[in-house]
């Protein structure tokens, strides 16, 4: 760069700015949460799911950047807690086509997570309004009889009766034991992680993307995992008082890989909130907390909070010592502020972060909600442990698809939220 003078002033003016607002009481993190955003959604990680060990590889790096933070082991010598799930998986090249019209995965279709195997040309045989009222009398009963070769396309896409479409949609899922089947959509695609796996796949279909076509190419393989092993990430900050404990929870994992060429990056859900938790344990290693303060890294949260379930039966610590929960799950955008599970049910901490929000002006704001068993609170509050589970209200809506990336999540008011947290947490006695 040249030398030049007038350079000088703007960077001057920014580092007048950089300490005013430090002398606001923020905590400021974004930029740091966003590189954590940035790494845990890159390809390498494969969607921290359990398609080439993404999850795993995922934990390493959460390990390596607690170390570096300064945090310490509170299991035997190590941050891993490994267990063992069963998990369903597609690892291999798919492939789907409608005629000649080969469709992209993620964009134009999803897999039923239970989705099985299948491959090869296959007739298609359509259901609709028109011919599954007047021909079938509202019923289907599946048997092999002379239906080989053939995939059953559910186009009810003019069907708007909840009840109804529910109903549809379990006939396509009992489908899935005798034949390919195909659900054709309107509605928003979201992926999801399955447990079990049935004879045949799903394809769930972008609407615009069908033609009704005559035959469909397909070649989709399963791969079922009975005893994957994953592990959760613990690490701690001790506290002035050793034996009490805050604890803060926040799944690592996410939906992995749809096929060789599809992974879901899952920015929002919930690398976002493995930032927050990366970024308050480096703010309670430069200022140490009043209990130990112990972040915990679930994984199998997408397949049903296996992680956080497997950590509340062997916990490291009694769990009537600990103090609060404070479960992170999406905090990709705060720009219109957050929603707290369990804030009805705990209404004098609710009321407390409300009035800290209130006072200091963080964020527009603290929204409450009832019990829910959405996320890694969950166990804890069934074990009578008080904890919150908070989320972002905002701008990102990207939710279990190909677009919840790192550079469509603006981390929007984080290192307000982040203030607001520790705020609260010096208020727990
Ligand atoms: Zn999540």
């Amino acid at each position: 760069m040249p030398e030049n003078n007038s350079l000088l002033k703007p960077v001057f003016f920014f580092l007048f700015i950089l300490v005013f607002s430090n002398a606001d009481n923020v905590f400021a993190q974004k930029e740091y949460a966003k590189k954590i955003l940035d790494t845990l959604c890159s390809e390498h990680f494969d969607g921290r799911g359990y398609v080439n060990k993404g999850d795993v590889r995922a934990a390493d790096f959460l390990i390596s950047e607690l170390k570096n933070i300064g945090a310490k082991e509170l299991g035997e010598n190590s941050m891993e807690q490994p267990y063992i799930f069963n998990v369903n998986t597609f690892p291999y090249s798919i492939y789907f086509a409608l005629e000649d019209d080969t469709l992209i995965p993620g964009a134009d279709y999803i897999l039923d997570p239970t989705s099985g195997t299948a491959g090869g040309e296959f007739e298609v045989m359509e259901l609709n309004s028109e011919n599954f009222y007047s021909v079938y009398g509202g019923k289907i009963s599946f048997g092999k009889e002379d239906l080989e070769q053939k995939i059953i396309v559910f186009n009810f896409t003019d069907v708007t009766d909840k009840d109804k479409l529910k109903t549809l949609r379990g006939y396509a899922n009992e489908s899935m034991n005798y034949f390919p089947t195909v659900w054709v959509t309107r509605t928003k695609k979201t992926y999801s992680v399955g447990r079990s796996q049935k004879n045949y796949p799903l394809v769930e279909l972008d609407s615009a993307a069908y033609n009704s076509p005559q035959k469909i190419s397909l070649q989709i393989n399963n791969k079922y995992e009975s005893k994957y092993q994953s592990k959760n990430v613990i690490a701690s900050i001790p506290g002035k008082k050793k034996n009490k404990f805050v604890v803060f929870t926040a799944h690592y994992d996410h939906l992995g890989r749809m096929g060789t060429d599809t992974y879901f990056p899952g920015a929002n859900d919930n690398a976002s909130g493995c930032a927050m938790l990366l970024s308050l344990a480096k703010y309670y290693t430069e200022n140490p907390p009043e209990f130990t303060t112990v972040f915990c890294f679930f994984s199998g949260e997408e397949a049903g909070l296996v992680g956080s379930n497997y950590f509340v039966n062997h916990p490291y610590f009694k769990l009537n010592k600990v103090k609060f929960v404070m479960n992170i799950d999406i905090m990709g955008a705060a720009d219109k502020g957050i929603t707290v599970v369990n804030g009805s049910v705990h209404e004098a901490q609710f009321n407390r972060m409300v009035e800290i929000n209130t006072a200091k002006n963080y964020i527009p704001e603290v929204k409450k909600r009832g019990a829910a068993a959405n996320s890694d609170h969950h166990f804890f509050s069934e074990a009578g442990v008080p904890a919150f589970f908070i989320y972002s209200m905002g701008s990102v809506t990207n939710y279990h698809d190909i677009f919840d990336t790192a550079e469509n999540t603006p981390l929007h008011k984080f290192d307000e939220v982040q203030s607001l947290i520790i705020d609260f947490v010096a208020t727990i006695k």
